[in-house]
């Protein structure tokens, strides 16, 4: 019972997910500037928790997990284009993966948290963290892009 709550919730905040992004021009804004609060405000609290706090949403939970439909992954901070659905493989982690991410969009940091050695994987617009990176993926990049569900949003829901 406790995990479908769960994920009933998760889908339920992934529909409010990028829905601030629909009422404004995303390309042209100067999304650096953009502070705590703004983001506070625009966001859901699990999508705060993990693209500003670095937080990861719990496995198979996320709206996208699944997704199928073609289209263009965008960042649900600030819009950008980060991820092609041609790149999207079932990982079976329970979190969307790819094994490519849209060239410039993605800016890549040395992460030493929890005592794993991980690079994490953040927007180059907004700084919103995004997931981490992997050399397990296929190929032809042998990446896998892990990347959480309210990190995103498919461009059929833009
Ligand atoms: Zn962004």
């Amino acid at each position: 019972m406790f995990n479908i709550f769960r994920k009933t919730e998760a889908k339920e905040t992934q529909d409010k997910i990028g829905s601030h992004l629909s009422k404004i021009d995303y390309e042209k804004i100067d999304w650096s500037k953009k502070d705590e609060n703004y983001w506070k405000e625009v966001m859901t609290p699990l999508q705060y928790h993990v693209t500003r706090e670095k937080g990861t949403e719990r496995a198979f939970t996320g709206k996208y997990n699944e997704e199928k439909r073609p289209g263009v992954f965008h960042c649900s901070s600030c819009g950008q284009k980060l991820f092609n659905s041609v790149t999207k493989f079932d990982s079976g982690t329970g979190w969307p993966s790819f094994y490519d991410a849209i060239p410039e969009s993605v800016t890549l940091h040395e992460d030493n948290a929890w005592g794993m050695s991980r690079v994490e994987v953040v927007c180059s617009r907004c700084g919103s963290h995004l997931g981490h990176v992997f050399d397990d993926g296929p190929a032809p990049t042998g990446k896998r892009y892990c990347m959480n569900s309210v990190s995103l949003v498919h461009s059929d829901d833009l």
